[in-house]
């Protein structure tokens, strides 16, 4: 795809100012190639790529939700998202009450005349709950609200939310779909008039791609599917693995049978991620030990790049909550979350292994 490094095109009639060729108004040639192909791969009807993830999802909620509008939000977000709902949307007197996506009779006492719309993510971080997403779709169609997905987890390949009555999908395209952690970005995909109406905001809050990392990122999606296809395929490996070794004592990963909401996950999704989280019998101790035993893994926050990524929630992107939320949320201080990478398989196995041995190995010296 040529990319055109060009602020400003000639003048060429257009009547709208929405329509005027300039890179903030995210309709360069470059933009509109890229906006095809994102809104094609989630079998949406146009899409709109944004500056982050987090461009998309405060230029979306802000297009959807007015000053004295109400929203329900799943109570276990991206720190990002909660931050946002919790401090900007409240100045703006935009009212949120957080729900148990896994809890549809708690949802409707709380309904008010002026409730707009419903926030949900596919697969929640760092725990990898699964949310009653066909539920989440009746509800919000039988009270005319919009109903919004964050993505970025599942990524197209393994959960198309479109498909399944959503009417906006939402990503961070510096994850998966760009693949290559290089570059930040988002992205919106849904109906065309919603999509026409958070273009024109998003052209006034200024959160508009650079042509350069369109480009970079319309790369990265040309190998998204065998990128998420493997890393689906690598993280059940490694969870399996997990689950069956002695020093582990719970993995999170919709893909084993003995997640709460395998079931489900298995009939919404083609695949169950490459991301997955784990507590070691040592602890918060213990993990860390582990983590500093590990070769292979980069220790580092962000996800669905190349390279295999290990945090502790407790000390990233859970570090705002505090320890009395985060228990109430079931995030214990010893939680490790993986984001698998590209590796051989075999390698992180082998290194997962030897780390969880040395960890073990420095516990028994000190005990
Ligand atoms: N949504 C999810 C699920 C995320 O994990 C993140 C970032 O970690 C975001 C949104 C925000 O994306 P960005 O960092 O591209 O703004």
């Amino acid at each position: 795809m040529p990319v055109f490094q060009s602020a400003m095109f000639e003048y060429a009639g257009e009547t709208s100012y929405h329509d005027l060729k300039y890179i903030r108004l995210n309709n360069t040639p470059t933009h509109a190639a890229l906006h095809a192909k994102l809104a094609a791969i989630e079998g949406g009807e146009a899409a709109l790529v944004t500056a982050s993830g987090m461009a998309a999802i405060s230029t979306t909620l802000l297009t959807v939700l007015e000053p004295g509008d109400h929203l329900l939000a799943q109570d276990c977000l991206y720190g990002g998202t909660h931050d946002f709902l919790t401090t900007e949307f409240a100045k703006l007197g935009i009212e949120t009450d957080f729900i148990d996506a896994d809890d549809p009779a708690s949802w409707e006492p709380l309904l008010r005349p002026r409730t707009r719309a419903i926030y949900v993510e596919t697969l929640t971080n760092p725990l990898l709950q699964v949310p009653d997403l066909d539920a989440i779709v009746r509800f919000a169609e039988a009270h005319g609200l919009v109903s919004m997905i964050d993505n970025t987890f599942a990524t197209p390949v393994n959960f198309r939310p479109l498909e399944r009555g959503f009417n906006l999908s939402l990503h961070s395209c510096t994850k998966y779909l760009n693949g290559h952690a290089d570059i930040v970005a988002g992205a919106v995909i849904g109906q065309g008039a919603w999509i026409e109406r958070i273009t024109h905001r998003l052209n006034h809050l200024g959160g508009s791609l650079d042509p350069h990392a369109c480009f970079l990122l319309d790369r990265g999606l040309k190998t998204l599917a065998v990128r998420v296809q493997y890393q689906n395929r690598s993280a059940l490996q490694i969870a399996r693995h997990l689950e069956a070794h002695p020093g582990v004592s719970r993995v999170n990963y919709a893909g084993l049978q003995s997640h709460p909401r395998h079931e489900r996950a298995r009939s919404l999704f083609a695949g169950f991620s490459g991301m997955l989280s784990f507590e070691l019998h040592g602890g918060a101790e213990g993990a860390e030990r582990f983590m500093k035993q590990t070769r292979l893994p980069i220790l580092a926050p962000s996800l669905g790049g190349p390279e295999t990524l290990l945090t502790r929630p407790m000390l990233t992107s859970h570090a705002g909550m505090s320890p009395q939320e985060r228990r109430r949320a079931g995030i214990s201080d010893g939680l490790v979350r993986m984001s698998v990478g590209l590796e051989a398989v075999e390698d992180i196995v082998d290194d997962l292994t030897h780390a969880l041995e040395n960890a073990a190995v420095v516990t028994t010296h000190r005990t």
